[in-house]
């Protein structure tokens, strides 16, 4: 390929040369015909004034010698007209006198056919011409020979041939034959030359820019991943062997999709920007640094005096790249997380280098402090745990086989059943039962959960709809279900697929679902709470500011969180806490479920505290499908004993429920 990129160039050589080769052709035919005409003209000139100053071209032609004074003539008009000889023959073609050249002036039986045959052929045709010859030895270089008809009265008697010096004059001719051949010529190929130049020249930049392009992240201008690690590679080579040590940070501007729903994508990538603009006057010498994705950036670092420099170094990253940012007014929060990994232990090439420092991130973001981290081999562990979890998800969500079970929750005053909480379960081939805690925020990040979420109202509603009327069924609902809009559509659909009730249908929400874009969260539990829906607050206790939210949402329920109930075990202060959170509740008008109830001390305490529902192994286990009939079936019954002696159903209640646990 390479041998043909100059063909366009040796096309407009050759086509220049050709060019200049025709030209010099064309222009040396006209100017020869130039001279030719010039020739004609000076003999004709001459023979006229030859004929005008003397009487006796016609007696020369008939073979008469000239007289001095002719002679005297022919000298000064030879000199005067730049003509090197005369000849004059007669009408047969005999030369009757040559003047000039130096040779003899008489006759010496030149005849036609020794003359130019253009010259003898005009003769014979009593035709003015005019030739051109080149001369030899030291005469002229080059000739014009016209012929002029020598008249006696209106008769041709003879002749006059004058050889007319064009030496200077085809020397002029030639020499502007050759220059403007060369103009010719060189404009041709300067031209094409010029913009096959100017092509090359414009292809070589827009390839370079291209280049540029794809070595470079288009929003920061920083180079970008690909080029990044052709980078990271090279270093990594140089130093493979010895002793230097080699660090790669990944760090993160956590927050940027939470600046993108909050503020808009404009404040998101003004975000971006001010964050690669802090990181290149932040990065220290000898370090690199690139745009990985759209809010994650790499530094590489070679030489590193050792691992408590680079800690150091993420620290100052997440610190100073998480200053808050200005924007219309506001404050924006700009959580940065960074992930380290080291050339000695954790990658000796790039791409495993960073694989290992984005696990270290995306641990330091999942701990949340302080917020960076060397990576470590269980990160790595977890990760491929992860990706066996994720497709394991998609796997029950492709072949719908995961499973609701149904957790009951009693009322603690009368021991009667109030319905079921649904708890997903997932089983999979390989990696056997898995946790809801552990493949939900999975899920979340898959983008799966919205499926999965209406699967679970959708079956929820159901099984409930089998069950008595006065029996309820709560829902947990996942953060990011209310962020892609189709929750409320969901819900109604489960609804009315099922015929089911609103009011018997709850959601349960924790706090960290209105911790993000709590306008809109609130916005719809609004929605569903006008439908009929009840709202719990679950796990209520383990957040910050659990408190804060209770006044802004009329929830109907508070569900304590397990670890207050498990607490009551071991401090003192528990059952102060626990009276508090279900006074508060009462205050607010909701009812409190207390969760995870596992013994009968734990229970009669909640029971003296007035806390109003039940839940935990100690009553029951979340039981399959199948088995909720019993339940259901044992429970009426129980209520109905209890109704008739509230005093053994307050002993008898808890007890009852232990064959689950
Ligand atoms: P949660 O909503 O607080 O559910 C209660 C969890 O406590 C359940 O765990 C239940 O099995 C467990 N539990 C109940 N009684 C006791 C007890 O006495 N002792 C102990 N140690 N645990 C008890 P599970 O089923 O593993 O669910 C864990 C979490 O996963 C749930 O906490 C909930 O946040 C989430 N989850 C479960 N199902 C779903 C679902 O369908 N959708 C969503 N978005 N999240 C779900
Ligand atoms: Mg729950
Ligand atoms: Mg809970």
């Amino acid at each position: 390929m390479r041998n043909w990129r100059h063909l366009p160039l040796a096309a407009c050589v050759a086509l220049g040369a050709g060019a200049a080769v025709l030209g010099y052709g064309l222009l040396h035919q006209a100017t020869t015909d130039l001279l030719r005409h010039e020739a004609r003209i000076d003999a004709e000139v001459w023979s006229a004034q030859l004929s005008k100053n003397t009487s006796e071209l016609p007696a020369l032609a008939r073979g008469s010698a000239p007289t001095a004074a002719t002679l005297d003539l022919l000298f000064k008009s030879r000199q005067a007209g730049g003509v090197t000889a005369f000849r004059i023959y007669n009408t047969s073609g005999k030369l009757m006198l040559r003047y000039g050249d130096g040779a003899g002036t008489t006759a010496n039986g030149d005849t036609v056919a020794t003359l130019d045959p253009g010259l003898a052929a005009s003769i014979a045709a009593k035709k003015s011409s005019a030739t051109l010859r080149r001369g030899s030895g030291d005469q002229a270089t080059s000739y014009a020979s016209s012929n002029v008809a020598i008249r006696d009265g209106g008769t041709i008697v003879g002749w006059l041939v004058a050889d007319v010096d064009q030496t200077r004059r085809q020397a002029a001719y030639n020499a502007l034959t050759f220059n403007l051949a060369l103009l010719f010529g060189t404009l041709l190929l300067v031209g094409p030359f010029l913009g096959y130049r100017y092509s090359t020249r414009q292809k070589y930049l827009v390839e370079r820019q291209i280049e540029t392009m794809s070595q470079r992240d288009q929003m920061t201008g920083l180079p970008n991943k690909a080029s990044f690690l052709k980078l990271v590679d090279r270093q990594l080579l140089q130093t493979e062997g010895g002793t230097t040590q080699c660090a790669l940070i990944v760090c993160e501007l956590t927050d940027a999709h939470a600046i993108d729903q909050s503020f808009g994508l404009q404040a998101a990538e003004r975000a971006i920007l001010v964050t690669a603009t802090r990181l290149t006057e932040i990065k220290p010498e000898r370090t690199e640094i690139a745009a990985l994705e759209r809010a994650r950036f790499g530094l590489f670092m070679h030489g590193v005096s050792d691992a408590m420099a680079v800690l150091a170094l993420a620290k100052e990253l997440t610190s100073k790249l998480g200053y808050a940012l200005e924007w219309q007014g506001e404050q924006i929060g700009m959580q940065v997380h960074a992930g380290i990994g080291l050339s000695s232990s954790d990658g000796k090439d790039a791409a495993t280098l960073l694989r290992s420092a984005e696990l270290a991130l995306r641990s330091a973001q999942e701990q949340g402090t302080p917020g960076y981290g060397f990576f470590n081999p269980e990160i790595a562990q977890d990760a491929r745990r992860r990706v066996a979890v994720q497709k394991a998800v998609a796997d029950a969500t492709a072949n719908h086989s995961f499973r609701l079970d149904f957790q009951p929750v009693y009322a603690i005053r009368t021991g009667e059943l109030n319905g079921f909480e649904a708890l997903i379960r997932l089983h999979d081939p390989e990696l056997g039962a898995i946790s809801p805690a552990e493949f939900i925020p999975i899920a979340e990040q898959s983008g799966l959960i919205n499926r999965i979420g209406a699967w679970c109202l959708e079956e929820a509603c159901r099984i409930a709809a089998q069950w008595p009327a006065h029996l309820v069924v709560s829902v947990n609902l996942s953060p990011a279900q209310f962020y892609t809009g189709s929750l409320i559509a969901d819900v109604r659909q489960a609804l009315d697929q099922n015929q089911f009730p609103s009011y018997r249908l709850e959601v349960e929400i924790t706090e960290g679902t209105l911790l993000k874009d709590s306008e809109l969260v609130l916005q719809q539990l609004g929605v569903l709470r006008e439908m009929g829906l009840a709202v719990a607050l679950d796990d209520f206790g383990t957040g910050y500011s659990s408190l804060s939210y209770l006044w802004k949402f009329p929830f109907s329920k508070l569900k304590i969180d397990r670890s207050f109930v498990a607490a009551l075990d071991e401090a003192q202060s528990a059952r102060g806490i626990l009276r508090s959170i279900i006074k508060l509740g009462h205050g607010l008008g909701l009812s409190v479920t207390a969760e995870g109830i596992e013994n009968t001390r734990q229970f009669e305490t909640l029971r003296e505290l007035g806390c109003d529902l039940a839940q935990g192994f100690l009553l029951d286990r979340p039981a399959r499908i199948a088995d909720l009939a019993g339940i259901i079936l044992r429970n009426f019954a129980k209520g109905l004993t209890g109704r008739t002696d509230a005093t053994t159903e307050r002993t008898r209640f808890p007890s009852t429920g232990t064959h689950n646990g």
